[in-house]
């Protein structure tokens, strides 16, 4: 079966996707099941590897680890002949309808960019903590907050959000403190307000370490020599959002520094799209695959309607009624 990428000029996929994490992937499948010729950029650092069980993506009773998501998804994407290349894209341009990729290892180009490069939760700068990551000290309470029912939870945070992390914590545990990390309160009236009515304790010190064992948290040592004994912690230091690229494009960003989208994941500059944990979605797996999927959706309507546009289609057509069997027996 003749497929577009047999007409057109074979140095220029139909999409190039930066970025192989849950979006990304989710894309491909859609795009490689639609016939296009795409290939996925990835430098391979997923937050989903972060996640030892995923008890939150549709279809997994069980749970399924994020390593393993990814993995099913990048061989259901081979499956359909979308191909991967293992490298770090630095630069991004447009040159009039085809975009010039350039990675660490090759230069590659596209009609189309899906930008799928995701965001950095970044951590506590606290020694003990990076070995506990995804196991007992999370960001998410959506993904997570179910994991500590009933244990003894830390919020590392001095902002409204760390406020609403500790008081949103209350309806899995009632033992939930704010350590500030001897950064200085910066919470609302309102937030400090919440704070005394439900009686929340703040240690404002600065925090020496981690104690732990195995990935598990075993409580926290503060400068002042007290030791605070804990099973968890949630911060909420923020996150680098991928954007590098999109801006070397010029497309928009939102005030939280997120590419805008509209409901097509376009992005504002026109053939590129955006979607997953990089746009202002709520950073989930199952968002992010939504969105790869809208995404994958759009580019392929897209690049069909440049089809009939500029005649591919009817070149392609050609081909067909000269080399294969165009008209059903007995029609
Ligand atoms: C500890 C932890 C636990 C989590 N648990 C859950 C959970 O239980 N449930 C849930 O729904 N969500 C969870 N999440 C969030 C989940 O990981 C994200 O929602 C999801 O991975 C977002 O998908 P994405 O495709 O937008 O980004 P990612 O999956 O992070 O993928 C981005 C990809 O882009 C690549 N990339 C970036 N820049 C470039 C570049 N310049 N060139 C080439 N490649 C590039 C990266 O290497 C990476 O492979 C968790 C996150 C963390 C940190």
């Amino acid at each position: 079966m003749l497929q577009y990428k047999d007409l057109d000029d074979p140095r220029v996929r139909e999409v190039i996707i930066i970025g192989g994490g849950v979006a990304g992937l989710s894309a491909a499948i859609y795009l490689g099941r639609a016939q296009r010729d795409t290939l996925v950029i990835s430098s391979g650092r997923s937050m989903a590897h972060w996640e030892p069980i995923v008890g939150n993506y549709l279809g997994f009773s069980d749970g399924i680890s994020g390593d393993e998501l990814v993995r099913q998804g990048r061989l259901q994407a081979e499956r359909h002949d979308v191909h991967f290349a293992d490298d770090r894209v630095e630069e991004l341009r447009a040159y009039g309808t085809e975009f010039v990729v350039r990675g660490r290892k090759s230069t590659y180009h596209a009609k189309r960019i899906l930008l799928a490069t995701g965001i950095f939760h970044l951590p506590p700068e606290i020694r003990g903590v990076s070995e506990c990551l995804g196991h007992s000290m999370f960001f998410c309470k959506d993904c997570d907050g179910i994991r500590v029912r009933e244990k003894r939870i830390a919020i590392c945070g001095a902002n409204d959000e760390a406020v609403e992390y500790a008081l949103g914590m209350l309806l899995y545990s009632p033992c939930v403190m704010i350590a500030t990390n001897g950064e200085k309160p910066h919470w609302s009236e309102q937030h400090a307000r919440w704070i005394e009515e439900y009686e929340i304790p703040v240690h404002l010190g600065r925090i020496h370490d981690v104690e732990h064992e195995e990935r598990q948290v075993l409580g926290l040592h503060f400068e002042d020599g007290q030791e605070v004994k804990i099973d968890n912690i949630f911060t909420t230091r923020g996150d680098i959002f991928h954007t590098g690229l999109a801006e070397q494009l010029g497309a928009e960003l939102d005030e939280e520094g997120q590419i805008k989208v509209d409901a097509k994941m376009r992005t504002s500059v026109p053939n590129v799209y955006a979607a997953g944990c990089v746009t202002p979605a709520n950073c989930q797996m199952i968002i992010a695959a939504g969105q790869g999927a809208t995404a994958g959706q759009a580019i392929n309507r897209d690049l069909f309607e440049e089809g009939l546009q500029t005649h591919t289609l009817r070149r392609f057509r050609a081909i067909q009624l000269l080399e294969e069997e165009t008209v059903p027996e007995g029609v």
